[in-house]
């Protein structure tokens, strides 16, 4: 007979999903009210209030999209996307490569801005395609490269997308609430996140804004938006401010409770205590993973805290070295991806996993494991050099 479900507890230190802290799950488990009640409304609103504090925007049309990041990035391309725009598409990993195809799926044409994984968005590139062609409706980037741990500068990108008089689209799924991100001050039209990297709530949710001139774009729409659950337009009903709400889906009424309280432990922290908090413990983790003889694939200038890609020793079996962290530890930490596939670890330290205990216990995890597979490592060093990091 099947019986109900009990997940192992485990420390998630990949691309997330991240630990979710025990006081978010709390928020999950509480009653089931309906998704018009007045006092659902309110937190809502509470909801939008504090997703804007987080993308440091006062955009009006700032609201979490009822499904994972992949839709966050389909609401931006399926509304501002018409048949036949041209919009630049930079690509230095996985998710750039989604944002064409979106471009492609709504009938637009993707002009592809093209780097090497584990390098950022080269700005000067951006600018001579914006050069070349005349008529690019919007630059579409990410912030935050998972797949390979790159930080690219978004104000630059936004900042040059204006100057052409297009409009900037952006992912941070994974930068939102781990590295400095400042919607109005740099200029970002549309922008996504996810909630399960560094908010650190249950995945399932995506949180997006849109500025006055996004919404100009999306009012003067010559067509329909080909999709009827992400159509701005219609969802605005709903989470657009005001008593009068008109239902449009039924909001998962529990995984919002979760978002509220992981956004109010935001608040709490302050967002630039928790920009602050990631870099502390990369610098301690990095420190630990150097003194072992690991190296970092990312150049220092643009590496991630919150997404550390870890070039793996010659010799050792990756599958079976993740699969000793998960079996002995509970620990899982990400596989490279593409052409990184085997040669990289992708070690998250997001949210509620970025902490001093988390950056120890891998640490340890690693350097037991490696030695066990005869990897020639610094042993009994890790530990010593993470903690003088602290210091
Ligand atoms: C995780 C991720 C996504 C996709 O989010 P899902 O919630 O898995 O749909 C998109 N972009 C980036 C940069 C991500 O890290």
């Amino acid at each position: 007979m099947i019986r109900s479900f009990n997940p192992p507890v485990r420390t998630l230190m990949g691309p997330g999903p991240s630990d979710v802290s025990p006081r978010v799950l709390a928020a999950m488990s509480r009653p089931t009210i309906g998704h018009l009640d007045p006092q659902f409304i309110q937190m809502m609103d509470e909801i939008k209030q504090m997703l804007k504090y987080a993308f440091q925007t006062e955009n009006e049309l700032t609201m979490p999209v009822s499904a994972p990041g992949s839709a966050g990035m389909e609401a931006c391309f399926v509304n501002l996307v018409e048949p036949g725009d041209k919009v630049i598409v930079c690509q230095n990993g996985v998710f750039g490569g989604r944002m064409k195809e979106n471009v492609e799926r709504f009938g637009g044409v993707a002009v592809m801005v093209e780097d090497a994984w584990g390098t950022p968005v080269d700005v000067a590139k951006v600018k001579a395609a914006l050069e070349q062609h005349g008529d690019i409706k919007a630059v579409a980037f990410v912030h935050a490269e998972t797949s390979t741990g790159v930080r690219s500068d978004a104000q630059a990108i936004c900042a040059l997308a204006r100057d052409y008089g297009c409009l900037s689209i952006v992912d941070a799924v994974t930068s939102l609430g781990g590295i400095e991100l400042k919607v109005d001050e740099w200029g970002i039209d549309a922008i996504y996140s996810g909630t399960q990297k560094c908010l650190s709530a249950p995945p399932g949710i995506s949180p997006v804004s849109f500025g006055e001139r996004a919404i100009e774009v999306i009012q003067a729409r010559k067509t329909l938006v080909p999709s009827w659950f992400l159509d701005k337009k219609l969802v605005m009903g709903y989470w657009g401010g005001g008593a009068k709400r008109a239902y449009h889906h039924t909001a998962p009424v529990n995984t919002l409770y979760a978002l509220h309280e992981s956004l109010v432990m935001l608040q709490d922290e302050g967002l630039e205590n928790a920009w602050a908090r990631h870099d502390r413990h990369h610098q301690a983790l990095k420190a630990g993973l150097e003194a072992m003889g690991l190296g970092l694939l990312v150049d220092e200038a643009c590496r991630l805290p919150q997404l550390n890609s870890v070039l793996i020793p010659d010799g050792v079996d990756d599958a079976a070295l993740r699969s000793q962290l998960l079996n002995d530890y509970s620990l899982e930490i990400g596989a490279g991806l593409g052409a990184l596939a085997g040669k990289t670890w992708r070690i998250g330290l997001m949210g509620a996993a970025c902490t001093q205990r988390n950056v120890m216990l891998c640490l340890t995890a690693l350097e037991n494991s490696l030695v066990s597979q005869g990897i020639a490592i610094n042993t009994g060093v890790a530990g010593a050099a993470a903690t003088a990091a602290y210091r």
